[in-house]
């Protein structure tokens, strides 16, 4: 087994965070945690490009239909459709306009846990529901009641890997092989190093 050291997860800053000039306090969180930078680019996503994102994974369309539908019996409140496939395609048309809609950064990180420690450090999907300290916590306020009577998007921030699986899937989608640099950071020594020897002169 590949020791957690190696572990990879796929983050993109989305359209409105770019706009919120939060690109370096996104990654400073990141960065700062010990996580290792492999991967970035800056481009505008085609519509094409996000559907495929979102639906790498089959069973993604059934999945989140239901669980958004959960989410409004949960709250008491009316689902406006019943089949989950109608609820996800409704989902992806608004998706596809909000992640189009300017430029975004993708990356890739890298280090133990990273899909697991990126999701802690960016916070669940509506920010009404996020902790205070996690990036949709701290740094914007939306929410599935708001985007439903505009009929938007939820604004996030950030997209973050969901599993290792995922990851997995995402990455080759966003970058090729040449484009994820293998290389050393100093630091790794400290978090990683067994013995720690080394520091003392
Ligand atoms: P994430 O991994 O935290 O981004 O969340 P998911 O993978 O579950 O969902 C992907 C995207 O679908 C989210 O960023 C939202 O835009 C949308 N979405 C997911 N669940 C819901 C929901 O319950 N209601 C609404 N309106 N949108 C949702
Ligand atoms: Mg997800």
């Amino acid at each position: 087994m590949k020791h957690p050291k190696h572990e990879r997860t796929l983050v993109l800053i989305k359209p409105d965070a770019v706009q919120r000039s939060l690109i370096g306090e996104i990654i400073k969180r990141y960065e700062q945690v010990g996580l290792k930078l492999v991967a970035m680019k800056f481009l505008v996503p085609t519509e094409d490009h996000i559907e495929t994102h979102y639906t790498l994974d089959p069973a993604w369309r059934k999945v989140t239909g239901e669980k958004t539908i959960k989410g409004y019996v949960d709250k008491g409140l009316e689902p406006p459709e019943k089949d989950p496939h109608k609820v996800t395609e409704a989902l992806l048309t608004k998706l596809k306009k909000y992640m189009t809609s300017g430029p975004i950064i993708a990356m890739v990180w890298q280090g133990a846990h990273a899909v697991a420690i990126v999701r802690k450090i960016t916070g669940s999907t509506e920010p009404l529901m996020s902790d205070v300290g996690t990036i949709r916590g701290d740094f914007v306020l939306d929410s599935y009641q708001m985007t439903d009577s505009d009929g938007r998007s939820i604004r996030n921030l950030v997209h973050a890997s969901g599993s290792v699986k995922e990851a997995e899937q995402e990455i080759p989608h966003w970058f090729s092989a040449k484009e994820l640099i293998e290389y050393r950071l100093v630091q790794e020594q400290i978090l990683y190093d067994v013995n720690l020897d080394g520091i003392l002169e």
